[in-house]
């Protein structure tokens, strides 16, 4: 087997192969050997080798040992992942060996099954992201998988049976409507306080708001960034005067907030629910 067909066999087992895979197929260890000294193919590690384009996280994926898994594989579909420090995460299975590589900062992932190279499918990535990243982080990137259009009822019901059992609830009452990431984590958050809400909602005068917390509490999460002006701050002041006079009190926050400091913006969220659950605000104000 000449060069090229050796690369173009690996090119055929998707762009990235064992040598015992090549030998498998008719090439000998000096064919895979000559036709990476003559730049045909690259070595990717010990036994493996590349040829065409691969995307960078494949290749250093199987540098490690793996396939692209767990939010490394939702990323790359465009799904939401909070990650503050983005590290790619490499499904190698149980029994493989890691190999260590330049600038590795891998996050390995050993559960059951045959790993290969390439990117796991979208289900085994969010099963791999609850144990990894906990329920939050799982929670946000299903809904925003969802919301994206990339899960069939199918693969919802495979994540559900396949996650441990304390994550199956979060399955249960996702939705396929979430706006962003942020609004499924506040979401989350606020039924595990208990708090009663609606989302989307929209009021007669004000539009459509994210949440309404208990019929009385509007409550806003800004994403936008600041350099998005006050012609936007305005709108903003112009609906919640909308919103007062229709009966709601407006809470707004930004993503850094409810990222980085939630228990502020808890206790701010209780605080105001208190004075309106004594005040004896009633739900159910027409909208
Ligand atoms: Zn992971
Ligand atoms: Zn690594």
């Amino acid at each position: 087997m000449d060069s090229s067909a050796v690369a173009s066999t690996i090119r055929m087992l998707g762009g990235i192969a064992r040598t015992s895979q090549l030998r498998a197929r008719g090439a000998s260890r000096m064919q895979v050997a000559r036709a990476a000294e003559r730049g045909a193919i690259e070595r990717v590690r010990t036994g493996v080798y590349a040829a065409g384009l691969l995307p960078p996280d494949v290749r250093r994926a199987a540098a490690h040992g793996g396939e692209v898994g767990c939010a490394s594989a939702l990323r790359q579909r465009g799904v939401w992942v909070w990650e503050p420090d983005e590290r790619l995460h490499v499904w190698v299975g149980p029994d493989a060996r890691v190999h260590p590589h330049d600038g590795c900062r891998c996050v390995t992932h050993r559960d059951a099954g045959g790993a290969a190279f390439g990117v796991v499918s979208i289900s085994r990535a969010l099963v791999q992201c609850a144990s990894c990243l906990g329920s939050e982080v799982f929670f946000a990137a299903f809904e925003s998988a969802w919301a994206l259009g990339l899960l069939t009822a199918a693969d919802r019901g495979e994540v559900r049976a396949s996650l441990p059992a304390r994550f199956r609830w979060l399955v249960d009452i996702a939705r396929p409507d979430a706006g962003s990431g942020l609004e499924s984590l506040l979401r989350l958050r606020l039924l595990r306080l208990g708090i009663q809400l609606e989302c989307q909602v929209v009021i007669a005068g004000v539009g459509r708001v994210d949440f309404v917390l208990e019929g009385c509490i509007v409550l806003e999460v800004d994403g936008r960034l600041n350099h998005e002006g006050p012609s936007l701050r305005h709108r903003d002041l112009v609906r919640d005067a909308a919103a007062a006079a229709a009966g709601y009190e407006t809470l707004r926050f930004d993503y850094a907030m409810v990222i980085h400091d939630w228990p502020r913006v808890e206790r701010a969220i209780l605080a105001r629910l208190q004075v309106h659950r004594a005040a004896g605000v009633r739900s159910g104000i027409p909208r």
